[in-house]
């Protein structure tokens, strides 16, 4: 029989799952992730620092961190960062303070950020699932950004040549949804996460303790 200390510091050890999410712009990543935390309000968004000007409805602190690149930089040189990159001219990064709060805490975490990023992380051997969202084709692709109404002619073509390189890829994840139907990409992303916590390693950290007692 386990005694309170032994409990106590097998549920320090607790497991959270990581899912890193990516996909080109416009593929509806933002809407899926929305989504998934209605569903799951337990999994935790992490809320990544940059350089881009905030824009109208955004919150510091809530949508991102909104810093300016002297700021960036310094925390890049301080190796404040678990992984960065430069995106559509400004620069994105995950606090490794967020991961290493996530693997203390238990918690679950979702990081929605682009393939360099995701690169960068799987390159560390960061455990989690690495899920891509692709768009079932360029031409639905454009066609939603154009339907978005949000961007120029070039900002719109230049969207499409990066959406080109992110597809290739897509290859490396564990996971790919094509998002041709909303519901359905919902419910694979879902699947995801329900999957991520029947890990044995997870549900071992979480329950071991109670099976060993009585
Ligand atoms: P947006 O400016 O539209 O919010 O995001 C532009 C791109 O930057 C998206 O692909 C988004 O996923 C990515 N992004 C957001 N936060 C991070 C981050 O912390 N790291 C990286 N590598 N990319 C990020």
């Amino acid at each position: 029989m386990l005694n309170e200390d032994k409990r106590q510091e097998m549920a320090a050890v607790r497991e959270g799952i990581l899912l890193v999410v990516s996909a080109p712009s416009g593929a509806g990543k933002t809407t899926l992730c929305r989504r998934l935390i209605d569903i799951f309000p337990d999994l935790y968004h992490s809320v990544s620092f940059t350089t881009r000007p905030r824009r109208e409805g955004e919150q510091d602190g809530v949508d991102y961190h909104f810093v300016d690149v002297a700021a960036f930089c310094q925390m890049i040189e301080q190796n404040a960062f678990v992984e960065w990159a430069q995106v559509h001219d400004n620069y994105y990064g995950t606090a490794r303070q967020t991961l290493d709060e996530a693997r203390q805490s238990g918690r679950d975490l979702l990081l929605e950020i682009d393939v360099q990023g995701a690169a960068q992380l799987k390159k560390q051997q960061v455990t989690g699932a690495y899920v891509f969202i692709a768009p079932p084709s360029l031409t639905e692709l454009e066609k939603r950004l154009r339907l978005r109404n949000t961007d120029s002619d070039e900002v719109i073509r230049r969207r499409i040549a990066n959406a080109r390189g992110e597809l290739e890829q897509a290859a490396w994840y564990d996971y790919l949804i094509v998002n041709d139907h909303l519901e359905e990409a919902a419910l694979a992303l879902q699947g995801i996460v329900r999957a991520q916590r029947c890990r044995t390693s997870l549900v071992l950290s979480r329950h071991q303790a109670a099976w060993l007692t009585r």
